[in-house]
């Protein structure tokens, strides 16, 4: 039996997460933890006899302590307690934002496996993430689809035989228009092909999600970013290309569906069932592929150049986009100005090497404090 403990157990990956372990007699969950949504998150501990559950806010830890007989702990203290002292053996971190790295880092530094969904914690902390997992001997099993397409066609290929990795994605609801400005919440929310959380939703529409799943390529599979290309592929069955030496190109297919990489990573080196259809490509018909609209849509080229910049350039990446998105989503700013915050954010820090974790927390909040600044102006202009 593999113990297991579910971080961000209440948003998308994590109910997926709670669906697979359902469906498994391999797979025992001894923590849950989610940040204020105490009611579904003893719901889930209830079902699934998870002996204790975090809350990062500390009103939700006192009302679920209330409601509960269980073990709960509070606060981001709590998360890291919860994790440190579990006993699991895999840590599956569906946090959503670089909340997500005080966790990752927990997890790593414990010598925990880690099926990372959290994208964030790579984006924000890649280097130092990655030395850490290589000290303490620690796998990392990416969840993100292009990421465990990867994991799993790069396998055991030697250094030095792949030449090129290929993320493909969807171009998200915004593809092909010319014109983002009056784009709503609900139509940037309106997914084609996958269903996810708010923030990541938001993100994939302004390709920043794809220009964050470049950074986490870079550093989970060690290659230049100059090396790494993203295609468009709006049909998202091919998850993932690579590119070896000898001329073969491996690709990984599938239909679009979160709990194939889940199970994956959560049953790493085996694989159990998911029911799911056989992939049928001749019902799916046509597989198209398209370059990126970088002139519509900078966020990517924005997240190239932060990843190649390194240091904290992409942690301020991620901290303004944080900022802008929730400003997005209440009606704050517009859609067009996400990527103006995110912009100027960086222009107004410049990277530094980040000697150690605390420094890039401190760079998450100055960065963090000058996007709300700026949200602050461009939602007065409007
Ligand atoms: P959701 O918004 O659906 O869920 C986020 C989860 O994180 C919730 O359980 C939420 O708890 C919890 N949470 C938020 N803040 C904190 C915090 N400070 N401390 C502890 N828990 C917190 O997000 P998704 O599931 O969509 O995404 C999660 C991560 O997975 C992201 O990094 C995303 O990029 C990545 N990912 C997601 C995919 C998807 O299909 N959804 C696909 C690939 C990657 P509460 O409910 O209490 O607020």
């Amino acid at each position: 039996m593999k113990k297991l403990v579910i971080l961000g157990a209440t948003g998308s990956i994590g109910e997926q997460a709670l669906e697979v372990v359902s469906r498994s007699d391999e797979l025992a969950v001894v923590g849950l933890a989610a940040e204020r949504n105490w009611e579904r998150a003893l719901a889930q501990a209830r079902d699934h006899g998870a002996p204790a559950v975090a809350l990062a806010d500390p009103t939700a830890a006192a009302a679920a302590s209330a409601a509960w007989n269980g073990r709960v702990l509070s606060g981001e203290v709590g998360i890291r307690e919860l994790i440190a002292g579990s006993g699991a053996d895999l840590v599956l971190n569906g946090i959503v934002g670089s909340a997500g790295l005080g966790p990752t880092i927990v997890a790593l530094t414990e010598g925990i496996e880690l099926a990372l969904a959290n994208k964030e914690s790579l984006v924000v902390g890649g280097e130092l993430v990655m030395a850490l997992a290589e000290a303490t001997d620690t796998r990392i099993i990416p969840v993100d689809s292009e990421h465990s397409a990867l994991f799993q066609l790069i396998g055991a290929e030697p250094p030095g035989r792949v030449e090129r990795l290929v993320l493909t994605a969807s171009g998200g609801p915004l593809r092909g228009r010319a014109d983002l400005s009056g784009v709503t919440p609900e139509e940037a929310l309106a997914h084609p092909t996958w269903e996810m959380g708010g923030r990541i939703t938001i993100d994939s529409a302004s390709l920043l999600n794809k220009g964050f799943e470049l950074i986490e390529a870079h550093h989970l599979f060690g290659l230049a970013y100059r090396r790494i290309d993203v295609l468009v592929h709006p049909q998202s069955i091919v998850h993932a290309l690579v590119n070896l030496n000898d001329g073969a190109t491996l690709a990984h297919l599938g239909y679009p569906d979160m709990r194939v990489p889940i199970s994956y990573a959560l049953h790493y080196p085996d694989r159990a069932d998911v029911e799911l259809p056989t992939l049928d490509l001749a019902a799916v018909g046509e597989l198209s592929f398209e370059e990126p609209d970088l002139a519509t849509f900078p966020c990517l080229r924005l997240a190239r150049e932060a990843g190649e910049a390194g240091g904290t350039a992409p942690c301020v990446l991620n901290a303004a986009d944080e900022v802008a998105v929730a400003a997005f989503l209440d009606g704050r700013i517009s859609f067009t100005a996400i990527v103006e915050v995110v912009e100027r954010t960086l222009d107004a820090l410049p990277a530094s090497r980040p000697g150690h974790f605390e420094d890039l927390f401190a760079a998450d909040v100055e960065a963090r404090e000058r996007a709300g600044e700026l949200v602050g102006r461009v939602g007065a202009a409007r």
